[in-house]
């Protein structure tokens, strides 16, 4: 409270509200029940109490900062560090062991959560086993528990009593933050009550939480009333709970401008003491299980480790995207982008005179010529990298793509520097823009100027850092070359050239070093781990071999009765699924089935063209359906609620919808996949991997497509039963299934082996019939 009475003088300075708002406002609280009489001087206490009652609505916030001008933000950091003190069930201080300083049995342990879910669940147990010896033993465990098992639980039991019993934080990584949610706010109450007291704490990106000066330079236009819709909703979010905002609750709305920057001088900031990600990042250190996700935690390890902090035991769930995780970290890219994002405070800088005139003290120098001169060269230089930069793209899609024949593809390059050989002016041209603008920034940042500066100082370095970092960049793109990585030219829809990227080829050496680097224990953990039984697929990909010692494995099944509970349908005569016709023969079939069985249907496809075309077809359904339509502009949450909502929903999804969403119960009871999703042949990476594989004389059918495809058809099919009394159908109208030599791999690895093969114009019958069994 003491921050907020020193600052109390200081809400005149910025007036009082407008009559007319105010009024408004004040008739808004009343008619909500708020008290429209809050003092700046009780502000946090009063604030803190509501927060700690319940939502509060951003109006309210917004009338507040508008009667407390400047030590609004105060009010508001030192408000939501009350209400999480104050709130019911706030946790205090965890100093005690439970059952009086006894370190809790894992066994005890699961007899009490078995005995509060009021079930047992063996699977789970096991699980918990394998955990507790990799955190205990030091070694890598690779545990596959089917949908069921009580996963989360499985190993967020062992890790909790590990940390409370070794004093050594575990950190628990996810690959979405959906998952990251559910633990922190559905799963952690349930482990408390087994491991009382155990420390939980979330970590995010910090573009996730709100910045506290930036709030304090929104100030004026909250006053004005011009508030940007993501603000209010922003503020609102980070009182709410651990100082991150969380978009999908909001219905994906966020502003920019009050997100934690990318360079923000984190601990020497002036706003640092009341700054959510400051005290993020704290309570992060003390955590016993510190939930992240697998890019934070890589960023984390390529940039030192000083986010996170020391660890030696993770948790990885979701593993089976820990590959794709480590090759987007390890990827360059250049963007059109780019440029001007990172110039984008030095333009800023270059709008206020007053920093000029501070440098030209520095200087010693008359505010003047001098100045001027100076914000001349800087402005010339700035502009010059953005000219050049643009340039350079331009003269990659005049001399790579004249006629604009490349739409919304990938062309991957692979002739070294040659691809670039006719753009090497304008590649040395901005190479050289950014050496004359590194030098102008370095100028600055020698000059003796006063203290004031600092702040600009500060983004001037970061500007010539990410500066070196994009030359650099373009220097590794440019050459093209290296056995390691692949290369290609992103473009966009209008033939535009979007991106410049190198990715790595194989990251499993990369990986064994970043598990080496913490070693410790590693478990990587996920639903669909497992190929055929066996997770070599996965240790191959990963380097997990690599790493010292016999890693642990356990497979879990799912508890749930497969065979009893859902029918897959291999329906045959839909013809090649890469023919033009397919999309109208998949459409019919699918509508059909939405006529006749009358019941929820998500249809799951491989890419948005087949998915658009389907949506097109189905068209004069839309009278009789709510068809949900990925790729339309609607996020996935949305879509995911609509359709839990609406009982004559058809959903047609592509990327996102094969795995991480839940549909129990009556919420999904058809679900549909047109065809095997095989990787992409031609995507870069797929086929610089397929080449690499034939030359070691290796099958890359075997090797690659056929094990990806699997893992993902798994992830599909697993979206149907998610509990035990699930009942349901799977559609698969890929023929393939039947007629080529793979067929029977995939039909083995789906969850249910109740599997019957049907004519196209007996499918619909096939399906209602199965309905229809008691
Ligand atoms: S430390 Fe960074 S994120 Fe926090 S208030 Fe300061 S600038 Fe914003």
């Amino acid at each position: 409270m003491s921050g907020v009475r020193r600052r109390a003088g200081t809400s005149t300075r910025h007036g009082a509200p407008s009559g007319r708002r105010a009024r408004a406002l004040s008739s808004f609280l009343d008619s909500h029940g708020y008290p429209s009489a809050i003092s700046e001087e009780a502000g946090a206490d009063s604030l803190a109490r509501l927060i700690a009652d319940g939502p509060v609505p951003p109006s309210y916030l917004l009338s507040l900062a508008e009667r407390c001008g400047a030590a609004f933000s105060p009010i508001l950091e030192e408000a939501s560090a009350l209400s999480r003190a104050e709130a019911p069930g706030a946790a205090a201080p965890r100093e005690h062991l439970p059952g009086g300083g006894r370190a809790l049995g894992l066994e005890e342990a699961f007899a009490r959560l078995f005995e509060t879910l009021g079930e047992e669940r063996a699977g789970q147990l096991e699980m918990a086993r394998a955990v507790d010896r990799a955190l205990r033993e030091d070694a890598v465990a690779l545990v596959e528990a089917g949908t069921g098992t009580g996963k989360s639980l499985g190993y967020l039991v062992p890790a909790a009593l590990f940390a409370r019993e070794s004093g050594e934080r575990v950190i628990v990584s996810t690959y979405t933050k959906n998952l990251q949610d559910q633990l922190y706010r559905k799963e952690t109450p349930l482990l408390e009550s087994v491991v009382p007291l155990v420390r939980t704490e979330r970590l995010l990106g910090r573009e996730n939480y709100l910045c506290t000066r930036s709030v304090v330079s929104h100030a004026a236009s909250l006053m004005e009333g011009g508030v940007e819709p993501g603000l209010a909703y922003a503020i609102d979010a980070a009182l709410g709970g651990d100082g991150a905002c969380d978009t999908a609750a909001a219905g994906g709305h966020r502003s920019p401008s009050v997100s934690a920057p990318a360079r923000c001088p984190m601990n020497a900031c002036a706003f640092a003491d009341r700054c959510p990600l400051v005290r993020a990042r704290r309570r992060a250190r003390e955590a016993e299980v510190l939930f992240v996700n697998h890019a934070l935690l890589l960023t984390d390890y390529r940039q030192g480790g000083g986010v996170i902090g020391p660890y030696s035991r993770v948790v990885f769930d979701e593993a089976h995207h820990l590959e794709r995780c480590v090759v987007e970290n390890l990827s360059v890219r250049a963007s059109r982008e780019d440029c001007r994002r990172m110039l984008e405070p030095l333009r800023a800088a270059l709008r206020n005179e007053e920093i000029w005139k501070l440098l030209a003290l520095g200087l010693r120098d008359a505010a003047g010529a001098g100045t001027k001169g100076l914000k001349e060269v800087t402005a010339n230089a700035a502009a010059a990298v953005e000219r050049s930069y643009a340039s350079l793209f331009r003269a990659l899609e005049d001399l790579l793509n004249p006629s604009r024949a490349f739409r919304g593809t990938k062309l991957r390059y692979t002739d070294g520097g040659e691809t670039f050989a006719d753009a090497r002016g304008e590649l040395n041209c901005i190479l050289s823009d950014i050496n004359k603008l590194k030098e102008t920034l370095k100028a600055i940042n020698e000059t003796s100027a006063p203290k004031d500066l600092d702040p600009f100082r500060q983004e001037a370095g970061y500007v010539s850092e990410e500066l070196a970092t994009l030359a650099e960049g373009l220097r590794f793109l440019s050459a093209g070359c290296g056995e390691e990585s692949v290369f290609w030219l992103d473009w966009n829809a209008d033939g535009s050239l979007r991106e410049l990227c190198g990715s790595p080829l194989e990251i499993d050496r990369s990986f064994a070093d970043y598990l080496e680097s913490f070693m410790g224990s590693a478990v990587l953990t996920s639903a669909t781990l497992s190929e055929e039984g066996s997770f070599a697929f996965v240790k191959e990909r990963l380097g997990v071999g690599l790493v010292p010692g016999r890693p642990i494995e356990t497979i879990i099944p799912s508890p749930f009765p497969y065979d009893e509970r859902c029918l897959v349908l291999i329906v045959t005569g839909l013809g090649d699924p890469n023919e033009d016709a397919f999309a109208s023969r998949v459409s019919a079939v699918v509508g059909s089935l939405a006529a006749e069985l009358r019941r929820r249907a998500m249809v799951l496809f491989t890419s948005y063209r087949l998915c658009r075309a389907v949506a097109r077809d189905l068209e004069p359904l839309r009278d009789r359906f709510t068809i949900l339509v990925q790729g339309s502009g609607e996020s996935r949450e949305s879509l995911s609620g609509r359709f839990r909502r609406d009982e004559a929903a058809l959903l047609l999804g592509v990327a996102s919808f094969w795995e991480g969403v839940d549909f129990p119960g009556e919420e999904l009871e058809c679900l549909v996949i047109p065809k095997v999703p095989f990787p992409v042949p031609s995507e870069p990476v797929v086929e610089a991997r397929s080449q690499r594989l034939s030359a070691l004389g290796e099958d890359p059918f075997e090797k690659l497509f056929l094990p990806e495809a699997i893992m993902r058809m798994r992830q599909g099919a697993g979206r149907l039963i998610r509990r035990m009394d699930d009942r349901g159908v799977i559609v698969i109208l890929d023929e393939r299934l039947e007629t080529r030599p793979y067929g029977p791999a995939i039909l083995a690895a789906l969850p249910s082996q109740r599997i019957a093969h049907v004519p196209a114009g007996e499918c619909v019958e096939a399906a209602v019939r199965w309905f229809a069994e008691p």
